[in-house]
């Protein structure tokens, strides 16, 4: 075992047919620089060569097929940069059109009418119709069907295809490696969960995932590898949790007091919902256990988080403990500190802020008061954390809107006392189930699933911006009923000159369509303090209108809104568009929300806009967001949460696969707590070195 480990590692230099020069292209290009990192540069596709298709079978989702005709003509279509060669191709059966936009000429003087050819190609749809674009032709005589099987086609870079180093090139060099492997690769998962789960050993898979014989091979070898990939990066975050478990006692918060009692039957101005009355009766028992909490509170929009998260810290300061709530920014920070305040009145609670404009003196009498505990609670933003802030007995932690804090930030979180707080992380924005498996696979969720009655859905709708008159009406209409409106316009980056003259541009013309009522600006480029005013004035209801760019995109809560207008909507993700939206339908009104953008739109952009004007559901449209764009594009997967890198196994699609790996993973820990059977041995040797290949992950297990 150790020997074939040893030549793994081997230089790739050293395989025949590489050489110091083409061994730095792998290098640089590919990151490629052993044995082993070829064994584990896996082809991105494979086409299958051991049988010809007939045209009438051929479906839109076949991968690369092979054909068997000749050309019928060619033709020219379109004009400019839609100009295409078609040529309408026949195996004797059915017609297909093949088409190329690009090299018309050459593709025209090199293939001839009626002469038998072999077409390779991805068949597509267009048009309703079947064709294939770009596919390649070799003659037909002479050609035999492969007794390889599948093919390999691997990702090179355009650097490599100048220096000659191309697809085949690679296909050779993982052909020669598999030649000169005399002996099976060393299995990296125990024998007895691959013989329960029927997987492929590792060496088999390995090499059918390069040259497969068929799609079913092809397929069996994949789903062992994901499994393993999505096994350990289980077993991390499961181990991880239970160790967590084993090492820190949490804070018991025993009793249910006074202020709690007093705020429920005296102050709170509503019913709660079920919901909300189940997801506190979970924490309160979390809390009260003797374990230290850690919670992923998951609930829609507007259903009701921070009420939650007070009662919860009333439940800490009941126990002599302080209590903290951090925000994303200070906006909504202090808009937590003035909706505590308001909640609870006249009570004896001393809640303070601190954010960076909290200065001076005042800085210091907060500090101070955090030190001695006269502060019961703290309201502050993520930069908090940073600080040195040096509480007497902090026993409680909520992080308000933070889907990106992963595992790694709650550990540095744990690292500030010997004892770490409960922790409550809250987030309105919906993380499909296979992402919160990975990125918080090791807290225990509690969902509010139902929102405070009376709040009608939302009504969405699309828009084109060829059509103001329309949109302003609907929005002139809420504001004679009094109702207040939000109009955002998109800002990627904050240095987007463009972006920034839209909105400014928007806000003029706005000025002029509605100049009976007052209209609010905010974006990223002004000063804090400027912004905040303006924030003000729209709470107040001094200002009617507010336009933005997405600062406003978590957590403001205006529920006087009712209108929320979307400029460029194609421009947002759909999370992004959803989380906005959340910003009205707060009140008992009727809310809309009015998508804008131009006529011509992708195929992609339509669809987010159908969903959203389909859905008010933040988990549906989750799922819808993760399976349009994969989860690589999630903001903060790659930073926080997936510890490993994933090279196959594709969150989004391998739910189940996921679900299979997690489930054994649990097997595993709990059959074996110690981590002592010696069945298990590779197990724990392979993650030792898995996370030591993640410096982020070893640091904090
Ligand atoms: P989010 O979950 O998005 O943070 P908020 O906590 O901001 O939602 O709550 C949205 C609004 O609903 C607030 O105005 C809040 O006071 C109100 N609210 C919360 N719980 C209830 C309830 N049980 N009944 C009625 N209104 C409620
Ligand atoms: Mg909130």
């Amino acid at each position: 075992m150790t020997r074939m480990y040893d030549m793994l590692q081997q230089d790739i230099t050293y395989l025949p047919g590489v050489g110091p020069q083409r061994a730095k292209l792998l290098k640089d290009e590919l990151q490629i620089g052993t044995l082993r990192d070829l064994l584990y540069y896996f082809p991105y596709k494979h086409i299958d060569r051991t049988r010809l298709y007939y045209i009438h079978e051929l479906t839109a989702d076949m991968p690369y097929v092979q054909l068997r005709g000749h050309i019928l003509s060619f033709e020219t279509e379109g004009e400019g940069r839609k100009r295409r060669l078609v040529a309408h191709f026949t195996d004797g059966h059915g017609k297909v059109e093949l088409v190329w936009f690009q090299g018309i000429k050459y593709v025209m003087s090199r293939y001839k009418l009626h002469t038998e050819y072999i077409v390779f190609g991805k068949p597509s749809v267009y048009g309703g119709r079947i064709n294939i674009a770009h596919p390649d032709l070799d003659p037909a005589d002479g050609f035999s069907l492969s007794a390889l099987g599948m093919q390999p086609y691997y990702t090179v870079t355009e650097k490599m295809k100048r220096q000659g180093i191309n697809s085949r090139s690679l296909e050779r060099f993982t052909a020669t490696l598999f030649s000169r492997l005399d002996a099976p690769l060393p299995e990296t998962l125990p024998a007895y969960i691959v013989e329960q789960l029927c997987l492929m050993p590792l060496d088999e898979a390995l090499r059918k995932v390069h040259y497969p014989a068929t799609a079913e091979e092809l397929r069996r070898a994949m789903l062992r590898l994901k499994f393993e990939e999505l096994f350990y990066l289980q077993l991390n975050i499961l181990r991880y949790a239970r160790d967590r478990q084993c090492r820190y006692r949490g804070f018991v918060f025993a009793r249910v007091g006074g202020a709690f009692h007093r705020f429920y039957e005296e102050r709170l101005p509503f019913s709660l919902t079920g919901a909300q009355k189940r997801v506190i009766r979970e924490i309160r028992h979390d809390m009260g256990s003797g374990r230290q909490m850690n919670r992923l509170l998951q609930g829609d929009v507007g259903s009701g988080k921070t009420l939650v998260a007070l009662m919860c810290m009333l439940i800490a300061v009941d126990n002599g403990f302080q209590a903290c709530i951090m925000a994303p920014t200070e906006i909504l920070a202090e808009q937590h500190c003035a909706t505590f305040r308001q909640f609870l009145g006249d009570m004896d609670v001393e809640v303070a802020l601190l954010t960076g404009s909290v200065k001076g003196k005042q800085r210091e009498a907060v500090l101070a008061g955090i030190r001695n505990g006269d502060i019961q609670i703290l309201v502050g933003t993520h930069a908090v954390l940073e600080d040195t802030v040096d509480f007497r007995s902090l026993g409680l932690v909520v992080i308000d809107e933070q889907h990106r804090f992963g595992v790694a930030q709650r550990a540095r979180l744990w690292g500030k006392s010997a004892q770490p707080p409960h922790v409550l992380v809250m987030t309105a924005t919906p993380i499909p189930r296979t992402l919160a498996m990975t990125l918080y696979g090791d807290l225990d969720v509690s969902v509010i699933d139902e929102l405070p009655p009376g709040r009608k859905p939302i009504r969405t709708m699309h828009r084109f911006d060829n059509n103001r008159e329309g949109l302003y009406k609907a929005v002139r209409q809420q504001l004679d009923e009094g109702r207040q409106a939000y109009v955002v316009f998109p800002l990627i980056s904050e240095s987007e000159k463009m972006d920034i003259k839209n909105l400014e541009d928007g806000y003029e013309h706005l000025c002029k369509v509605f100049p009976e009522y007052k209209i609010s600006k905010v974006h990223g480029r002004m000063k804090p303090a400027e912004k905040d005013e303006e924030m003000r004035k729209f709470q107040s209801g001094e200002t009617r209108i507010l336009v933005a760019t997405t600062v406003i995109e978590v957590g403001v809560n205006v529920p006087n809104a009712s209108v929320m207008v979307i400029e460029n909507a194609e421009r947002f993700g759909l999370a992004q568009l959803h989380q906005l939206r959340g910003r009205v339908g707060r009140g008992a009104d009727q809310s809309y929300c009015l998508l804008v953008t131009r006529y011509q739109l992708s195929e992609d952009t339509r669809r987010r806009i159908q969903i959203m004007t389909e859905t008010n559901d933040g988990f549906e449209i989750a799922e819808a967001d993760l399976k349009l764009r994969g989860p690589g594009d999630l903001e903060g997967t790659q930073q926080s949460g997936v510890a490993f890198d994933l090279k196959l196994a594709n969150l989004a699609r391998d739910g189940q696969i996921l679900q299979l790996a997690r489930d054994t993973a649990q097997r595993v820990l709990d059959g074996d707590p110690q981590g002592t059977l010696q069945e298990n041995a590779l197990l724990w040797q392979q993650l030792q070195a898995l996370r030591k290949a993640h410096v982020d992950w070893s640091a904090i297990s």
